[in-house]
């Protein structure tokens, strides 16, 4: 006969009393000796013996002896040695424990506890058992996992293995711990302890969101210290047949909270075009919440951006008894379930439960938040889990295994007045209180973790999985089996995209008070130039345009495209490092290079830059720079594509608001230019936009000997440029005719000479952005057939005339554009006039002869060269450029010292560069007197004066000398 233990002791509560019934008496102090006081008012008890056991049974064995009463018995003995584990349990607990977990002493100071699991097992009596109980209580198991797993592993209804048996928690010890309201907040990761924090707040404390007042966001909360399961032993033994372990899964969210003024060291990449930063953070409040199974019914609502369904756990506010759904008719008709000794047990009253609890772990450590890095490329889920990784193997190579206690997790933010939202990525040490490892990575001005990135990409890069072209990562770089789910994202390629753009700024970084206010532009150029592709397929065919194709392809090792353009084809190459080896003096990145893909084309490889106003305004000094590095090394043509351009493309316009922007700026009208010039002109080069004008120009045939096309273009600029030549016939153009003339006196130094005859041309009114330019004579023939003659002059942007904003927007729109146009005139650059005053162009020669680059020019030539160019004196470096650019090889030494062949020990001669085998050696002026020794010693000698370049390359060239 099968004993009904629940429906017989539910008929049976009077007889409980007896044991269990005394009133609630308040805890004194830290302890929650609820359950002892409890037992102690019912009677005296004495904890450390069996004595107990007598009451009880003495109380019931005075009732008739019938099967019911005897179970009873049993069960209250069960009960009985429950309540013993538990004071077992409060005897053991070290003292701080017990005086953290009453908030006497703050928690962060001590390792965090594990979570316990105690298994109670009865099984019914054997006829061979001595004792007349029909159950007997097997000694309690207890199993500690660290709070960690056990939040999952312990949670309700999960079932755990151990010692043969299947066991599953239906209990939670609520005396452990009290039961707390929290106010979580739906938008970032702050949340409030109610029973500490007044519940007043209108708004988030941390991000100002008012739902957080929502009553949706108030919930309860129990700190997770101890499960229970309560099981016959015999039904829940591990046979053969025993089920599949099926791992339920819960919905948990780790959240990182702290204060503002917690974080002591904060830095960020000077380079405003990069938004990257990190912190330490000595204290972060790390609350790890497990919200419930998400296959049950609940309601769905945020918590830190996130909206997932948290239907939490249902059980007794009393007992802890886990509220299951009924298995069997007779659990359906009993109601609620409840422990034993709960107060509560035979009534149904909802009061008693709690329906939707949340059982949290919570630690405090320190941690390093550092920001997702914003490159061009954009923030998404790939970027943020190929950074985690990168991050992870930079740490791992750096530290070896030393790290482990080191963890990840993701914060994002959203974005405040339309700019986009932020990722973090919070490293923080599992070791509570922190091992101070992380405030170490930020020794020595941080160059601990510029390290750990720049490792980080080494071994991206060099990692044996990029020879399979399969692969985009192994377990040897950024796979990581903790990542689990979150592995899928994981891109080893667009990880070391992302460490590239990193890279180079790392070497200069400065202190701010915090990275949230690292300022993320909302026209950030990653989306502009998604957009400007997609503006070139959109413009393609418009208004007598060519049509333009685009497909997709691997470009250089990257992602870019084909594009076709009328009977045209170039690379699209995205982020194109370009450098000295290039032939370009100021490294730079341009968005895209547009590479024509016929070989030996006379076409210049075009550098596009994609530049939204909001990020460049403050660095048009430094844009300026790069893109006459770029003009002026003669290799390449730089095009600049902003918003507005952009944004009228891909309407399928061809049109500009900045179609007008010349007339001002003339002297004259059309007329007086004569014939020859006005046939010159192009009006579409200025009416159009940047986007229009660029379509119209690759999809033009290139000649044979030269770029026809761009040569068109210039022409056109040339006679623009005409009309801002004051007539020397005008009288009242005097002033004008003296303040061009003026502008000459103090450029300095100019990388070309001016030709042979000249008149000073520029514009006098609308000052914020103005032409100047040596207007050379030939050009007024209008027949010549090669290149228009080089010429010095600038395209100069003055922020001091512009008065307010959009004045300078504007301004700055209209310098790119004409500068789009002029500098096909050899010899213009693009200035501000802060650049212009500190000589910024100094520095700039243009060579001899300009030869379009190619893409695949002497990849190792340029690599050797590079280290060269390094260590050779800088003001070398303009005229190695030509040097390099003719192809020639590096020297073997720089900085060379000659030994007297009789004696090693004495230097008879120095050298800057040598070519050993050669014998061949370049000498810097200072070093004109070795000249002798070299000569006596039979070596040529180059020395670096006057036309050096060409003699020396005509000597590399030579082959050796005899
Ligand atoms: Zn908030
Ligand atoms: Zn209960
Ligand atoms: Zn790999």
């Amino acid at each position: 006969m099968r004993l009904d233990l629940g429906q017989r002791v539910a008929q049976r509560v009077d007889l409980l009393s007896v044991g269990i019934k005394g009133k609630q008496v308040g805890l004194d102090g830290a302890a929650r000796f609820h359950r002892c006081r409890l037992w102690r008012d019912s009677g005296g008890c004495n904890f450390t013996k069996s004595g107990r056991g007598e009451v009880f049974r003495g109380a019931l064995k005075k009732r008739p002896q019938d099967e019911a009463t005897g179970a009873e018995i049993d069960q209250l003995d069960r009960e009985r040695q429950k309540a013993l584990e538990l004071v077992k349990e409060i005897n053991q607990r070290e003292l701080l424990n017990t005086l953290t977990d009453a908030g006497l002493i703050p928690n962060y100071a001590f390792p965090e506890a594990g979570v316990e699991l105690k298994s109670l097992l009865w099984r019914k009596r054997g006829s061979d058992d001595p004792d007349t109980a029909a159950y007997i209580s097997l000694p309690a198991e207890r199993y500690e996992r660290p709070a960690q797993s056990a939040l999952s592993e312990f949670a309700p209804e999960n079932v755990f293995y151990a010692n043969q048996r299947r066991v599953e928690i239906d209990q939670i010890n609520m005396t452990l711990s009290s039961l707390e309201s929290w106010r979580l907040c739906p938008t970032c990761q702050h949340m409030e302890n109610l029973e500490i924090q007044a519940d007043s707040r209108a708004a988030c404390p941390r991000c100002g969101d008012p739902m957080w007042a929502n009553i949706a966001q108030k919930r309860s909360l129990l700190r997770f210290r101890q499960a229970i399961a309560n099981s016959n032993d015999t039904e829940v033994r591990i046979d053969d047949s025993a089920e599949d372990r099926e791992p339920k899964f819960y919905v948990r969210q780790l959240l990182a909270d702290f204060e503002p003024e917690k974080v002591v060291e904060a830095w960020r990449l000077k380079a405003r075009d990069l938004p990257f930063g990190f912190e330490f953070i000595e204290q972060v409040q790390f609350r790890d919440i497990n919200f419930g199974e998400p296959t049950k019914p609940g309601e769905a609502y945020n918590v830190a951006g996130q909206q997932r369904s948290r239907p939490g756990f249902k059980l007794c506010r009393h007992c802890g008894q886990i509220q299951r759904a009924p298995r069997n008719a007779r659990e359906r008709d009993a109601g609620q379930l409840h422990a034993f000794d709960c107060e509560k047990r035979g009534t149904n009253d909802v009061e008693n439960l709690i329906d939707c609890l949340y059982l949290y772990r919570e630690f405090s450590s320190e941690a390093l938040r550092i920001l997702v890095p914003y490159t061009r490329s954009g923030v998404d889920e790939e970027a943020v889990q190929s950074f985690m990784a990168a991050v992870q193997l930079g740490l791992k190579k750096r530290f070896g295994g030393k790290v482990d206690h080191l963890r990840m997790l993701t914060q994002q933010e959203a974005g405040k007045d339309g700019a986009p939202g932020r990722q973090y990525v919070l490293l923080y040490d599992s070791v509570p209180g922190g091992t101070g490892y992380l405030h170490q990575l930020l020794a020595n001005e941080a160059q601990t973790l510029v390290d750990v990135l720049r490792l980080a990409l080494s071994h991206l890069s060099a990692c044996a999985c990029n020879a399979d072209p399969e692969k985009d990562g192994c377990y040897r770089c950024v796979y990581q089996y903790r990542l689990g789910r979150a592995m899928a994202s994981v891109s080893r390629d667009r990880a070391r995209s992302i460490l590239e753009h990193l890279v180079a700024g790392l070497d200069h970084l400065e202190k701010v008070p915090t990275v949230a206010e690292i300022y993320i532009n909302p026209n950030f150029d990653s989306e502009l130039e998604a957009r400007f592709i997609e503006a070139l397929r959109r413009l393609g065919g418009e208004a007598g345009l060519p049509f333009v194709k685009l497909v997709q392809d691997i470009v250089h090792g990257k992602s870019g495209y084909l594009l076709q353009v009328g009977e045209q084809q170039y690379w699209v190459e995205p982020q194109v490092d370009l450098g000295p080896t290039d032939g370009v003096i100021v490294p730079c990145r341009p968005d895209f290079m547009l590479w024509p893909v016929q070989s030996r084309s006379k076409r210049r490889p075009i550098a596009v830059f994609c530049d939204g106003w909001a990020y460049h305004h403050d660095t048009a000094r430094v844009d300026a720079k790069k893109r006459n590095a770029l003009v002026m090394s003669g290799k390449y043509w730089v095009w600049s594509a902003t918003w507005e351009d952009v944004k009228t493309a891909l309407d399928g316009s061809v049109e500009t608001a900045l179609a007008g922007m010349l007339e001002p700026m003339y002297y004259g009208g059309q007329e007086t230019l004569s014939p020859p010039l006005r046939a010159m002109i192009d009006e579409r080069f200025v009416s159009r936009n940047a986007v229009a004008v660029l379509i119209d120009w690759l999809g033009k045939p290139v000649g044979e000997a030269l770029d026809e096309h761009s040569l068109r273009m210039a022409r056109s600029a040339g006679a623009t440029a005409f009309r801002m030549v004051p007539n020397p016939r005008v009288p009242e153009l005097a002033d004008a005719r003296d303040e061009l003339a003026k502008f000459w006196l103090n450029v300095g130094a100019l990388p070309c000479d001016r030709p042979e005859k000249y008149v000073p041309c520029g514009n006098i009114t609308q000052p914020e952005v103005r032409l100047r330019y040596l207007w050379p004579a030939l050009l007024a023939g209008g027949s010549a057939n090669g290149m228009p003659e080089k010429s010095p002059g600038f395209v100069i942007l003055d922020d001091a005339f512009a008065h307010d904003e959009p004045a300078r927007h504007l301004a700055w729109r209209r310098w790119l554009a004409l500068f789009n146009h002029f500098q096909l005139l050899p010899g213009i650059m693009l200035a501000t006039q802060d650049g212009l005053e500190a000589a910024d162009h100094a520095s700039l020669s243009m060579p001899a002869s300009s030869n379009p680059a190619s893409s695949s020019q002497g990849a190792a030539l340029a690599a050797a060269w590079e280290q060269v160019l390094d260590q050779a004196m800088s003001e070398l470096t303009p005229s190695l450029m030509d040097v390099v650019g003719a192809g020639v090889p590096p020297p073997d030494e720089v900085g060379f010292e000659y030994a007297d062949p009789k004696n090693a020990d004495t230097i008879i001669a120095e050298a800057e560069l040598a070519w050993c085998a050669k014998k061949l050696v370049l000498l810097l002026p200072a070093h004109t007197n070795y000249q002798a020794v070299w000569k006596a010693h039979g070596w040529t000698s180059v020395v670096a004066e006057g036309e050096w370049t060409q003699r020396l390359i005509s000597e590399i060239k030579e082959g050796t000398t005899a």
